[in-house]
């Protein structure tokens, strides 16, 4: 299992069709309510941005940056798998 080396939080790597790989929080995945300024990120990597697309339920996992206390941290440091 991969965890999020700022909070030690599990997290999966998903990649997009654009060939990068997003950190998720692995507890997050199943049917999130998009709202404006929310993002999911389904199984298949594709990104559901709720300020683009309809609002809605859409099935998919949380990005970690979304969530993490340090994100602000590992977003300057950058993360690699
Ligand atoms: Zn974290």
């Amino acid at each position: 299992m991969n965890v999020c080396k700022a909070c030690g939080e599990p997290i999966e790597w998903i990649r997009t069709p654009s060939g990068r790989s997003m950190p998720v929080d692995a507890e997050s995945f199943g049917l999130h309510r998009l709202c404006h300024g929310m993002t999911v990120v389904t199984e298949a990597g594709t990104v559901l941005c709720g300020t683009r697309y309809a609002r809605g339920t859409m099935q998919g996992y949380i990005p970690h940056w979304a969530t993490c206390p340090q994100a602000d941290q590992f977003r300057r440091q950058g993360m690699t798998s």
